[in-house]
């Protein structure tokens, strides 16, 4: 009788957690990253910004070591200079600055305002660009050069992702990976 009990009673405590989880597709609420997921969305949601790069040929490099306590915090997709550079997504240009390490760098934030992806060393953006642009995921925003502090031998594409803070500043953030979100969805290992 008992056991019958706890038996019963356990198959419905898992019935009401199947039924909870089944309410939110990711199992958690809005907003909240689940862990070990970087950002909000599945992976192989982001347009790949180099035309002619497989998501497979990609290379992990964000925690690759720049100085003693830094790490690179972003990928490189290697190109010749003037290839052009697509959005990553839809969303809005905020700016475009040119900075000494980054060059010619575009920040644009997706559509929901929470992330700003970050382009650098480019040779010169799309004609007609300008901050306050609305984009699609695609578009050619700009062309692939080695400006900032890239190495002239090595023309490339730095591509950043940052969390924005509740004042949505442009310039700061915390940096998230973007390597999984070029992946396609059935190669992340979860
Ligand atoms: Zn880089």
């Amino acid at each position: 009788m008992a056991r019958t009990f706890v038996y019963t009673f356990t198959a419905a405590v898992l019935a009401i957690c199947t039924a909870i989880f089944a309410m939110s597709p990711s199992g958690v609420a809005d907003g909240a990253s689940p862990p070990g997921l970087p950002v909000p969305g599945p992976p192989g949601v982001l347009h790949i910004p180099v035309p002619g790069v497989n998501a497979l040929e990609l290379r992990d490099s964000y925690e690759d070591p720049r100085g003693p306590d830094r790490v690179h915090a972003a990928i490189d997709i290697m190109a010749p200079t003037g290839t052009p550079v697509l959005a990553v997504d839809a969303g809005v240009i905020v700016k475009l600055f040119d900075s000494k390490p980054g060059g010619l760098t575009i920040y644009q934030f997706n559509p929901a305002g929470e992330l700003a992806y970050y382009y650098a060393h480019l040779d010169r953006y799309a004609d007609a660009l300008q901050e306050g642009d609305r984009v699609e995921p695609g578009q050619l925003i700009g062309y692939v050069g080695a400006s900032g502090n890239a190495d002239p031998t090595a023309p490339h594409l730095h591509f950043a992702i940052f969390r924005l803070g509740p004042e949505k500043r442009w310039w700061e953030g915390t940096p998230l990976n973007p390597y999984p979100l070029f992946q396609p969805p059935e190669t992340i290992k979860q």
